[in-house]
């Protein structure tokens, strides 16, 4: 048995980089960047007014009020690019360049225009008011979001502003999920006696495709060492990552670690000090890395997201692999394990000053998956922590929606 986070680096050692490929900008979300984004204009691109109202200079409008003559008009996308003189102002929007020769803009509130070409200023304004000077907040050439990030909606503006139609993203992996278990019928079956509905093939999915991963779902596999064999033989020829449920307890039926071990995978581990998902397997068939999860619905969850979820992303470059971590209060008693860290579901709230709260799930019966269903966290308990106290502050990690 070895430790979650000696597990972890194993998986992270042999997930390797996958190429890049350019993407449209508008499938990008999600994504990881395959390259640094650098900007390619200053911003703002010129002196931008804030405000709409008077370009002047704060010098003729020091003793106000002040009268000064329009002698031109900047707009958004259409400026007045002259200089402008002493006792003069330019009528300006907001997002329009200032002129040459302006120091300041006094908003349209305080002035007013009367028809004859004159503008009166009617209070003050310090110089460098409502202007937005060229590059005060970003440099041409200056590094904006930098590879192995992933792309979110509030990067697209990013992206977009410096010209990005097409952006270069690693590379998406492809991932067959397989699960297995002689009682399982699809989810479009009604089940018999003694059989129950996969839930696993279709949680693997959701996951893994909020991974980036395009998967596909094989067919059920019953538990027969031949046919599990055949099957991930040749699921390991068209994918990256194969990732079965189910079969890897110690259980007389359970084939799956044997039908691996059979066609002479390498097996980097096949238990972890963790809890729930201790005889969860990891190894490399050919060129495909292999998971071998439990089959507890709940299992599948923790293991997918503490593993295989870290290695899809290491696969595509990520600066952050793992889920993020984080501490909460306990909002009620739970019960470790002596042997093994401890994963447990839980809902996240914050109470009424602010504090984040952990609040467990009911865990441990064979039904978990419904309760599950709300979970946003999971509750780290370290090793030898035989149980924790309503109260205590532990880590947590987040779930991805
Ligand atoms: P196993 O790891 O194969 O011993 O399975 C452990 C438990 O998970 C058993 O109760 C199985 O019936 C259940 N199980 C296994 N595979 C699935 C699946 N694909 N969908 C739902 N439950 C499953
Ligand atoms: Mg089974």
């Amino acid at each position: 048995m070895i430790p979650i986070a000696e597990a972890i680096e194993t998986v992270l050692r042999h997930a390797e980089r996958l190429g890049a490929e350019s993407v449209e900008l508008s499938n990008t979300v999600g994504r990881f960047l395959a390259e640094d984004i650098i900007a390619d204009t200053d911003l703002p691109p010129f002196d931008r007014a804030q405000m709409d109202g008077y370009a002047v200079r704060a010098d003729d409008v020091a003793p106000t009020p002040a009268r000064l003559r329009i002698v031109g008009e900047s707009a958004a996308g259409a400026g007045w690019h002259h200089e402008m003189n002493p006792g003069e102002a330019i009528r300006i929007m907001t997002g329009a360049p200032v002129p040459k020769g302006a120091d300041a803009v006094q908003q349209v509130e305080l002035t007013r225009e009367d028809g004859s070409g004159v503008v009166e200023i009617l209070e003050p304004v310090s110089s460098g008011r409502s202007i937005v000077r060229q590059a005060s907040e970003i440099r041409s050439g200056e590094t904006v979001l930098r590879a192995g990030e992933q792309i979110n909606a509030a990067m697209i503006a990013t992206l977009a502003s410096f010209g990005y139609a097409e952006v270069k993203v690693s590379r998406r992996p492809r991932v067959a999920v397989m699960a297995t278990g002689s009682e399982l019928v699809d989810v479009n079956q009604r089940p018999a006696r003694d059989q129950i509905r996969d839930s696993n093939n279709y949680t693997i999915e959701a996951y893994a495709s909020q991974s980036n991963a395009i998967v596909a779902r094989l067919p059920l596999a019953g538990d027969n060492t031949e046919e599990l064999k055949r099957m991930i033989r040749e699921a390991a020829e068209t994918s990256n990552v194969l990732i079965t449920s189910g079969g890897v307890s110690m259980g007389v039926y359970d084939f799956t670690k044997a039908a691996l071990k059979e066609l002479g995978a390498e097996i980097f581990f096949e238990r972890v000090a963790l809890r729930p998902g201790k005889p969860t397997v990891f190894a490399r068939l050919g060129n495909t890395l292999v998971f071998g999860l439990p089959g507890n619905p709940v299992s599948v969850t923790v293991t997918f997201n503490l593993f295989a979820r870290t290695a899809l992303r290491a696969m595509q470059g990520a600066t952050h692999t793992t889920l993020d971590r984080d501490h909460a209060v306990l909002a009620r008693d739970v019960k470790g394990a002596v042997d093994r860290e401890s994963y447990l579901p839980a809902v996240l709230r914050t109470d009424e000053n602010g504090v984040l709260l952990a609040e467990p799930l009911k865990w441990g019966g064979s039904s978990d998956f419904v309760s599950f269903a709300r979970a946003t966290a999971l509750i780290n308990l370290p090793i030898e922590m035989k149980s924790a106290k309503a109260g205590e502050v532990l880590k947590i990690v987040r779930l991805p929606g």
